[in-house]
């Protein structure tokens, strides 16, 4: 979900931006009005993210899964890349790397006796000794499965080994040291705007691509030498991005969207734990605070709760396809209240069934 106040603003804009008469997806990417927007727009992201000079913000084209082809096609350098395997994510994001690169890969989820999910703590990897990078994925949004401490390469390896991570489900969930990173990529949609954009991290040594085959707009060059404009960029993604940039600095930063995200966490998973109706199958350490997945004791309700999910005006609450069960999505646009609202759905819907 968008917040609602950039979609009050949106609606607003739509027929005449800025007083141009016109919308922003109806004017040049190159005039001025255009450029200021994404600038400020940059410096909104760097500034919610802290991120260090020697970092360039790259708008990419297209989704998070074309980074999945992109970070081996620029960062391999005819060696081994080592990749965590979490979940789905991780998993597509390897199958993609091994059309480029070999590929050293750890089997990083665990279930345990009780069928509780675990992932490896970050001394149980098995890694190479001089891969080209590492690649984790710090939250499966499928799984709801999140990595809270950040690996330090340094410590793994002996040496700077570029850590990259996809954070397309928990990008501006809460601060994170960006210095710690060679590269970070989310897709816009989950936690930032819409779909057709990707917001990309990287640190300037990274921007190396060797292989004259790489095509001009699968390169970080090309991002970084024309500040994103090397052709048309995703102008409606990128200008709602901007507004929710400014949304989350209005709202206070990422210091509270982390309490707040927290807060909205802990309590969904407390209704669920302590109604025995539901249950989350993953270990308290490594539940994710954006992406809450849960079971009914009794599948053979799963339709007839989203039934009457939908006409309570709760949407969206149908786990992936591949998984089944069900998994709300509280990303940061979601209120507090939205949460109170599900959590005495649930008390009410399993009160009424049993
Ligand atoms: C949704 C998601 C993706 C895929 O995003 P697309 O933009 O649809 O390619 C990749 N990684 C993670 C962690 C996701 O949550």
């Amino acid at each position: 979900m968008l917040p609602r106040d950039v979609m009050t603003e949106v609606q607003r804009d739509l027929l005449d931006w800025k007083g141009l008469r016109r919308s922003v997806m109806e004017i040049s990417h190159r005039s001025r009005p255009f450029m200021d927007m994404m600038q400020k727009a940059e410096a909104d992201f760097r500034d919610l993210l802290a991120i260090p000079d020697n970092y360039q913000v790259l708008f990419v084209h297209g989704s998070a899964s074309h980074q999945f082809a992109m970070i081996p096609m620029n960062l391999s350098k005819n060696g081994v890349a080592d990749y965590i395997d979490t979940g789905t994510w991780s998993h597509k994001a390897i199958k993609e790397a091994e059309k480029f690169t070999r590929v050293n890969v750890t089997q990083g989820l665990k279930i345990d006796e009780h069928g509780i999910n675990h992932l490896q703590s970050f001394s149980e990897w098995s890694l190479s000794e001089d891969p080209d990078y590492l690649f984790y994925t710090p939250n499966e949004t499928i799984a709801g499965l999140q990595y809270h401490l950040i690996p330090d390469t340094q410590e793994l390896y002996g040496k700077d080994v570029p850590l990259v991570a996809d954070m397309s489900s928990c990008i501006l969930s809460e601060p994170i040291d960006v210095s710690k990173f060679g590269i970070i990529f989310a897709g816009a949609q989950k936690n930032i705007g819409t779909s057709g954009l990707t917001m990309l991290i990287i640190r300037d040594d990274l921007i190396r691509t060797t292989d004259d085959k790489v095509p001009t707009l699968f390169r970080y060059q090309t991002y970084k030498d024309y500040h994103s404009l090397y052709n048309t960029p995703a102008v409606f993604p990128v200008y709602i991005s901007g507004l929710v940039f400014n949304w989350i600095k209005i709202s206070g930063g990422l210091d509270k969207m982390s309490e707040i995200n927290h807060r909205k966490a802990s309590k969904l998973y407390h209704a669920i734990d302590s109604n025995g109706f539901y249950h989350n199958p993953n270990a308290d350490s490594v539940r994710s605070i954006m992406n809450v997945p849960f079971l009914l004791e009794d599948e053979s309700k799963n339709e007839h709760f989203i039934q009457m999910a939908e006409s309570q005006g709760l949407f969206a609450l149908e786990g992936h396809r591949s998984v089944g069960g069900m998994r709300a999505s509280i990303y940061n646009a979601m209120p507090e209240s939205g949460i109170e609202k599900l959590i005495s759905f649930l008390e009410e819907y399993a009160l009424k069934i049993s």
